[in-house]
């Protein structure tokens, strides 16, 4: 086998080699995939340091130089995009036909947001005084990211940022740094030096980011638990945070719904990146009358999947992406099979794999205060639950600390819209699931998140309001 690339920090402009490094594991097959630099504390300081020398002459150029600068990003992701996706498959597990989608996500999103506009509004405009409010970059924003779209989620992050006039200190998941420090070199060559730096590490980089004096802003997609550290954290210096968080998002089929094509929706909402989606569905509430049908017809597909290697042909169902993660998954598995609920198929493993392989896993009806209906699980198990009254369902379906999103599904539109004005989510979808777009915000209600990205409202999270007032006439 060949020796692992050995990837390096982009910082000021300039490839900063690291003075120790770690390997990235591939987890579908164990092996290693990379060696990603250990930023030191002093090399994070030379990152925010660089930082904030680009960002005044970064904001003082026109918008349309920015959004130029955009749309030059977009090209060149697209123009490595077969080496940033098979980076995301190695690192991440997903098929590369995901990984490729992905990173056209990323070079999409730049395209889109760059069309977006830093809107003025004129507060007052008479004989007295010309009053304006406007839009102003907050400065260096730290960017965290986590490992289950380490493309997608930083499109979320870098497009908006960027095109508000902020320079960036990028931190992927320790798990998943490789396609973000090759992303980081070919933009080498595009921004103006500082504009974008990327760092990578253990652990312990993401509080040193957070607790930086230097950052001005902290857009975090991560773990609520990771989130609440995080907003602690940036308290110190009032860090403006916004942050993303876990789920655990129910879907509602009310029982005219099409059973059948609601199946396959939903098993593909909630199997796709091998479940590893904050809005992938995580609990399906199914009407009596459709439940044994969509049951049946989720155990039929989850027998016919492929799980295995994304890198091979025709898989559609990759690894859990971590260790960490697969223990977590595994833990969810036997405290529901030591509480002998139903297995409708999937399951634990039989022996320890190399890669951290898990067929699709359908739990049928168990208890509503049983941990894997309660919990995030974040993988390839989901759990069916039995309703008869809908009332139940959306009492039963907004009964958690969580309220990220949420799917109606049903024949009558009206019907199914009553039910999603009634959940606690920040995004509820009708007939369909997941479906994101540039122009749209999206985030978390209750402890899912604290702000929104994407759309006008999420480049206005990148922003301060500063009102400046003209005075035309002497008293
Ligand atoms: P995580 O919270 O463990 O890590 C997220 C990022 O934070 C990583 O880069 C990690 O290195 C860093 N980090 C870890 N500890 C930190 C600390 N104390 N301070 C600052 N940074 C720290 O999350 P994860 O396991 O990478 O991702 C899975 C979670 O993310 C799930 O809960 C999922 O629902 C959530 N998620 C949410 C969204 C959303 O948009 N709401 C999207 C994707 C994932």
């Amino acid at each position: 086998m060949s020796t692992p690339t050995v990837y390096a920090m982009t910082i000021d402009g300039e490839a900063v080699p690291a003075a120790s490094t770690y390997a990235v594991i591939d987890p579908a097959t164990s092996q290693v995939a990379g060696q990603a630099p250990d930023c030191t504390p002093a090399q994070l300081d030379a990152a925010v340091a660089a930082a904030r020398r680009a960002q005044p002459g970064w904001a003082a150029l026109p918008l349309a130089d920015r959004r130029q600068y955009l749309r030059a990003t977009a090209e060149v992701i697209d123009a490595n995009a077969a080496e940033l996706a098979r980076l995301v498959t190695l690192e991440q597990g997903k098929p590369l036909a995901a990984a490729t989608g992905e990173v056209a996500g990323l070079s999409h999103w730049l395209r889109e947001t760059a069309a977006l506009d830093l809107s003025v509004t004129v507060n007052q405009d008479d004989a007295d005084r010309r009053s304006i409010t406007r839009h102003i970059p907050l400065g260096v924003v730290g960017a965290i990211i986590p490992w289950n779209y380490p493309m997608g989620q930083l499109s979320f992050k870098l497009a908006p940022a960027l095109l508000a006039g902020n320079a960036m200190v990028v931190k992927p998941s320790t798990f998943t740094p490789l396609s973000a420090l090759r992303l980081g070199e070919l933009l080498r060559g595009v921004l103006p030096a500082g504009v974008v730096n990327v760092v990578t590490g253990g652990e312990e980089l993401g509080p040193w980011l957070t607790r930086h004096p230097g950052i001005d802003k902290i857009s975090f997609t991560g773990s609520t638990r990771t989130g609440r550290e995080v907003m602690a954290g940036a308290a110190a210096s009032l860090a403006r945070v916004t942050l993303e968080l876990g789920g655990n998002d129910p879907a509602i089929v009310l029982p005219d719904a099409d059973a059948d094509l609601v199946a396959e929706r939903l098993f593909w909402g909630a199997f796709s990146n091998a479940g590893q989606i904050c809005l992938a569905a995580k609990r399906l509430y199914l009407h009596a009358d459709v439940y044994d049908r969509i049951a049946a017809r989720m155990v039929a597909l989850a027998g016919q999947v492929t799980v295995g290697n994304g890198l091979d042909e025709g898989v559609q169902i990759g690894p859990v992406s971590n260790r960490r993660q697969y223990d977590t998954v595994i833990d969810l598995l036997r405290d529901a099979r030591d509480h002998g609920y139903e297995f409708l198929t999937g399951g634990l493993p039989d022996k320890e794999p190399d890669g951290l392989f898990l067929r699709p896993t359908l739990i049928g009806d168990p208890p509503e205060d049983a941990r894997i209906v309660r919990e995030e699980q974040f993988g390839p198990v989901l759990p069916l639950l039995r309703f008869h009254d809908v009332e139940d369902a959306i009492a039963r379906a907004n009964a958690s600390e969580y309220g990220l999103g949420a799917s109606v599904w049903s024949a009558d539109p009206d019907a199914a819209l009553a039910v999603a004005e009634r959940l606690q989510a920040g995004t509820v979808w009708v007939n369909e699931i997941m479906h994101l777009s540039p122009l749209v915000p999206f985030g978390g209600l209750k402890q899912s998140g604290v702000g929104v990205e994407s759309g006008q409202a999420g480049l206005l999270e990148f922003t301060e309001r500063q009102t400046i007032v003209v005075k035309r006439r002497d008293q």
